[in-house]
């Protein structure tokens, strides 16, 4: 709202202005005319100096039997880094940005998957995401956007967040912690810290930040693996933290925020399902204030992955369990649809070549 006050005396109006284009931003209006309270010839004003960014829905698949929703959003404007690589090609002329979003229902409340990134540069050999490279970071507008506009074509209300999409949010810091300083902002969504999630591949340095600047935000790691050797083969960058100096983080944060992290472990069959990969597992998470989710992959063709039966996902649940490690098996969500994050991208990509 600040920037916005300001941006209204740029323009020559009172700074009160500016709560109202920020009230009606918050509301997910589309265009300045939409604005009612403001006169039609700051309208007109604004017409000429701005233009309402964010992103638009541009294809959707819903499962009928949970109605989880996958959207693929495609970014409203240009940014200004998204120049052509290719000398005399018009950025106009590049395909627009697509990033996606699942829109999941739970018993208490509406969740939306977001994406902080198009594309992500950190290649987990899994991931259907890093199959189309990085692009470039979204903003704080463009991940508020996607809230927006889940919440228009799904005519529902969004009330938790998790960062978990395409890209890796502490790669992305400042406009991730501007998009949860929104959803938070009294006068706007006013959404609690304690229904906002981010997950990261594992980039210390990002997680340390987190924790002094968002202790009652939840925070998730995708470990997936518990050797270095089998997590640096499906996850590269723990070439760069291995293991043992990001569970120390984990501690670390633990120990401060006195919040229990959730550790993601993306089921793989024959890959990391085994009884080995449970006792490890056990051994070294044990002790830990944390929760293990365990996600059955979704398949994803291009990746030759697929994931570990449900039978077997609880049986290891059950031994986390027994050894005093909370777990839970993920809901399934979306069976029917492309469920992995990326994949709703790259399909999109295939059909228009
Ligand atoms: S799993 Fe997440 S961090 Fe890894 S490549 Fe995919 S989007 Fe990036």
């Amino acid at each position: 709202m600040e920037e916005l006050k300001l941006f209204a005396v740029e323009i020559g109006e009172k700074p009160f202005r500016g709560k109202q284009i920020y009230n009606w931003l918050n509301q997910g209006v589309r265009s300045f005319d939409e604005m009612t309270d403001l006169s039609k010839a700051l309208r007109e004003k604004l017409k000429g100096s701005a233009q309402i960014g964010g992103c638009r829905a541009i294809r959707m698949q819903e499962d009928k039997n949970d109605g989880t929703c996958k959207i693929l959003f495609e970014a409203d404007t240009a940014t200004e880094d998204e120049t052509a690589t290719e000398a005399g090609t018009a950025a106009s002329d590049k395909p627009a940005d697509t990033f996606e979003g699942v829109f999941m229902r739970y018993s208490y409340g509406n969740s939306l998957c977001v994406s902080s990134q198009v594309g992500c540069k950190m290649g987990c050999k899994f991931c259907a995401s890093a199959l189309g490279g990085f692009v470039r970071d979204l903003d704080a507008g463009e991940m508020l956007g996607q809230v927006l506009e889940a919440e228009r074509v799904t005519d529902s209300t969004v009330s938790r967040i998790v960062i978990m999409g395409m890209g890796e949010p502490f790669d992305n810091y400042e406009n991730v912690a501007k998009f949860l300083r929104l959803l938070h902002a009294e006068e706007g969504r006013n959404m609690s810290w304690r229904n906002m999630t981010v997950s990261t591949s594992g980039l210390i340095p990002g997680i340390r930040r987190f924790e002094e600047d968002f202790p009652q935000v939840n925070l998730a790691i995708s470990l997936h693996r518990l050797t270095d050797e089998g997590r640096s083969k499906i996850m590269p960058v723990n070439q760069k933290y291995p293991l043992e100096q990001l569970l120390e983080a984990a501690r670390e944060y633990t120990d401060k925020t006195h919040r229990r992290i959730t550790f993601e472990y993306a089921l793989i069959e024959g890959e990391n399902d085994t009884d080995r990969d449970v006792e490890l597992m056990i051994k070294r998470l044990g002790g830990m204030l944390c929760h293990v989710n365990l996600i059955p992959l979704n398949k994803v063709d291009e990746t030759g992955f697929s994931g570990t039966s449900r039978k077997r996902a609880h049986e290891i649940a059950e031994r986390l369990e027994n050894a005093g490690i909370p777990a839970t098996v993920r809901r399934q969500l979306g069976s029917e649809i492309d469920g992995a994050c990326g994949q709703l991208r790259l399909r999109q990509q295939a059909e228009i070549g």
